[in-house]
Formats: structure tokens, C-alpha cells, sequence
């Protein structure tokens, strides 16, 4: 049997972070001021993000060095470790070899600190004292705390009501790591008031926290405001992962034929699949990179490309993405970090050109496969993380039936240590499939009034 686990040391730790749009045929389209309709200047997100984000996401150049003391603290837990799921091929029978690369090993359990460190870092640069952000299931808001801690800045989350009372766990873990809880809608912003005062019982959603946190930053000097995946900057500090998967691939001696990774917004699937893709872009290897989204919540196989909101309220710039419209709001699958109505800009324009792909699966398949995962390879993941895997399953067994030695990588996102109970739900039966009508996809996509994008 050949290796389990390929390692490297702290010395590869990635020195840039990679910028697919210098390689991209047709760069993506600008986002769009919402007020004017007007492209969007730097000027209009400084009251938002530190002017070095604000760079980033603008940016153009191919690689961008990552800052020495953002490279100490990735030291914390990377690289990360690629791992050969010798027991899940052989329980699946296949000639395919299937290669995970794993994040869960991040102190707040997901890929998510690799952008929470430097976010808060440039906002130390720039004087910031107090960073805002919303949070449905967690996993964002305790990698923003654990982040801002390490640079004594003060974290303040807006978790979403209905989460704040499920998942006591996940707060807790914030306020080990010094940051401010609320559950959303909150009194302390005009937003929460106003929703409350129609609505005492309001369960909240991350439309309604978004507004409170954004709002929070807009109207103090000394806060910015966060955000955990979509956005451009977001992407790029995430291709840590597909940089040291590269150099444990070929460690491996195999470049993968096709990567995987779960989809929300994109920023973990991009920053594994974007450092190969980079070779594809250059004609030196072909591969297929699949996002797996939730059938629940299909923008990228079933949603439409065009100008739409990034939040519920329609208070944030117009991005040109796949959207299934800015107030859709999806069923509660228990993926709670793939319950997002848009999908980035760089990867929205890569999927209109066909240089990647979706897949949708349906919650039980995602819980089956994470399950057989567990059984054979120990980790358990986080429902997220087990849409990847399904992916990867439904792969593996093509290559079965077609008898390809395939390799397939995938991003195992993150630890679901904390989601047991979604687990007892799926033990229990008690995981709804969700089938999304075309007449509900319609409805929802009729409901976006922004621009079309020109053909
Ligand atoms: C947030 C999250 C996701 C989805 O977000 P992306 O930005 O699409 O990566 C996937 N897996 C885990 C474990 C998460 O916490």
C-alpha cells in the first residue's frame, strides 16, 4: 500500500497567495455601485474593508506576497496534511484513487482561518479597533474570533437567532476566543430594532445579520466590516490549500483528473481548485474542477447569470454572478455554510465560461457519503464538507463502471465535531430531501429587478 499521509514542512508554507484573474480568457465583470449603477470604486468600500483588501480584490497581479506575520500564524496549523483514502476506495470497490486534502485541523475546525487571519491582519494595518461580521452555523464567526484575538482586535458577531439558541457550542467557542456574541436581529442596530418591533419572535437569517453588521461598520470610524467567503480577497488567500496540494500531489506522483470541493460561495473550492486550474489555463494538464452544491440551494446548476444583491436587504454592491435571486431563501438543510442564495464573481465568470462545473446533491446522498467516510476513514466531517465527498463517491464510481484509474482530489472543508446533531437527525431518518420545483426556481429568479448582463 502506498502512502496514507503526505506531509511537508513549515518551510512550504505558500509565500503568495495565487490571483486566478491575471490568467482568466475574460476577466470578470465589474460589481456595480447599487445607488448609481456605476462601476465601483475603491473609494465606495473604504467605510467597509481596510485599504489593503480593497486592493486585493481589485487586483489584477498573479501572485501577491503574503504578509511574514500572516505566514507565523498559518504556521499554527499549516500545512495542512493530504491524506490517500485507501479505505474508501477499497469500501467503494474502484480503480479510481481518491485524495483528500484536510482543513479540519484549523483551531476553529475548517478552511476558514486561512482568510480570517490576514482580513484581520490588514485591518490592524489600518488602525481598525473593532471588526463586525454576521455568522449562521459558526464556522465564519469563531475563525474571525480566534483571528482578531491574536491581534487584539475586538470581534463583533451577529449570529443568527435560531443558531445562536441551537448551537450553544459554537458561541461559546467565540467567547473563548475574547469576541462579542449577539444573537440577530439584535437592539443594537436600526435594522435589528426595526425587524424586531414587526416581529419580537424573529428567528433572524443571514440577510437580517449581514444588514446589522454592515451597518455597525458604515456608522463607526474605528469598526470595519467582514466578510467569510464570496468576495475576491476572500478566494485568493484561500489558494494556500491548492498551492501545498499541488507540491503533495506531485509528492504523490499523480495530478488529479478531476478536484472537488463543497460550494457556499466558493472560496474553499476556488483555493483548492484555482492552483491547478492554473496549469489547465496554460494548456500543461486538463482537468475537470466540480463544485458540489446543495440541491437545496443550486445557483451554480440551476440559477441564472446577472447582476444581483450579495445580502438579502440589497445594501451591498451589485456582483455579476450566478444567483437564484437575492431574497430566495433556501430551505434549513443542516449545511448551513452552503445556504447562500450567489456564488463569487471570479468563480461565477469561470463556470459561464465553462472552465469549471456544479453538481447538486440532495442532503441524504451528502450525509450517506459522509457517513461511509467516517466508517473508513475515522474523520468525521461537517455536513458541508460531505457534499464534496458525495461528489467524489458518484466519481469514483463512474470510473468503476467506465474501469479509469482516475485521481480525484477533494477539499475535506472541515471537522463536523460540532454538528452531531445533524447526525442524530440523519440516524433518525429525519434529513428532508429537497426538491426545488422549476416553478420555485422561476419565481425566485423572476423576483430580481437589477441589471441584465449584456451578451
Ligand atoms: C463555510 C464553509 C463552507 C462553504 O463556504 P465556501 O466559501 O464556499 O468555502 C464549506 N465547508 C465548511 C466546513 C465551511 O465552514
Amino acid at each position: 500500500m502506498s502512502e496514507t499521509k503526505i506531509l511537508l514542512s513549515e518551510r512550504e508554507i505558500p509565500r503568495y497567495w495565487y490571483n486566478i484573474v491575471a490568467d482568466m480568457p475574460n476577466k470578470p465583470l465589474p460589481p456595480l455601485h447599487p445607488a448609481t449603477g456605476e462601476p465601483l470604486t475603491a473609494d465606495a468600500l473604504a467605510p467597509l474593508f481596510p485599504s489593503g483588501l480593497i486592493e486585493q480584490e481589485m487586483s489584477q497581479e498573479r501572485w501577491i506576497e503574503i504578509p511574514p506575520e500572516v505566514r507565523d500564524i498559518y504556521a499554527l496549523w499549516r500545512p495542512t496534511p493530504l491524506f490517500r483514502a485507501h479505505r474508501l476506495e477499497k469500501l467503494l470497490d474502484t480503480p479510481a484513487r481518491i485524495y483528500y486534502k484536510y482543513e479540519g485541523v484549523s483551531p476553529a475546525g475548517s478552511h476558514k482561518p486561512n482568510t480570517a487571519v490576514p482580513q484581520a491582519w490588514y485591518n490592524l494595518q489600518d488602525g481598525v479597533k473593532r471588526i463586525t461580521t454576521e455568522t449562521g452555523a459558526g464556522q465564519w464567526g469563531s475563525a474571525l474570533s480566534f483571528a482578531c484575538e491574536l491581534f487584539g482586535i475586538q470581534c463583533e458577531v451577529y449570529m443568527v437567532r435560531t443558531s445562536y439558541n441551537q448551537k450553544p457550542y459554537r458561541k461559546l467557542m467565540m467567547n473563548t476566543w475574547n469576541a462579542q456574541v449577539y444573537p440577530s436581529p439584535s437592539e443594537r442596530t436600526e435594522a435589528g430594532r426595526k425587524i424586531l418591533a414587526e416581529n419580537p419572535d424573529s428567528p433572524g437569517s443571514l440577510g437580517i445579520a449581514i444588514s446589522e453588521a454592515v451597518e455597525m461598520a458604515a456608522k463607526h470610524e474605528d469598526v470595519r466590516y467582514s466578510l467569510g467567503s464570496v468576495l475576491n480577497h476572500v478566494l485568493l488567500h484561500q489558494t494556500v490549500i491548492g498551492q501545498e496540494a499541488l507540491v503533495q500531489m506531485e509528492m504523490a506522483g499523480h495530478f488529479p483528473d478531476i478536484v472537488i470541493g463543497p460550494f457556499g460561495g466558493g472560496s474553499n473550492f476556488a483555493g483548492l481548485a484555482f492552483p491547478f486550474l492554473k496549469h489547465h489555463l496554460e494548456g500543461k494538464q486538463t482537468l475537470r474542477a466540480i463544485a458540489a452544491e446543495p440541491a437545496a440551494c443550486p445557483k451554480l446548476s440551476r440559477g441564472v447569470f446577472r447582476y444581483d444583491f450579495g445580502d438579502t436587504v440589497g445594501m451591498t454592491p451589485l456582483l455579476p454572478m450566478y444567483t437564484l435571486g437575492h431574497d430566495f431563501i433556501p430551505p434549513a438543510i443542516h449545511a448551513g455554510g452552503l445556504r447562500y442564495h450567489g456564488a463569487g464573481v471570479v468563480v461565477s465568470q469561470l463556470l459561464k465560461d465553462k472552465l469549471i462545473e456544479a453538481q447538486a446533491v440532495d442532503q441524504v446522498e451528502s450525509f450517506e457519503a459522509g457517513v461511509s467516510f467516517a466508517r473508513t476513514e475515522g474523520i468525521i466531517p461537517a455536513p458541508e464538507a460531505n457534499h464534496g465527498i458525495a461528489v467524489a463517491v458518484r466519481e469514483a464510481l463512474r470510473a468503476r463502471e467506465e474501469g479509469t484509474a482516475k485521481t480525484i482530489l477533494m477539499n475535506l472543508s472541515g471537522h463536523g465535531n460540532f454538528d452531531m446533531a445533524s447526525y442524530e437527525a440523519y440516524f433518525q431518518g429525519g434529513l428532508e430531501r429537497f426538491e426545488l420545483s422549476q416553478e420555485e426556481i422561476n419565481q425566485a429568479v423572476a423576483r430580481i429587478n437589477t441589471p441584465e448582463i449584456p451578451q
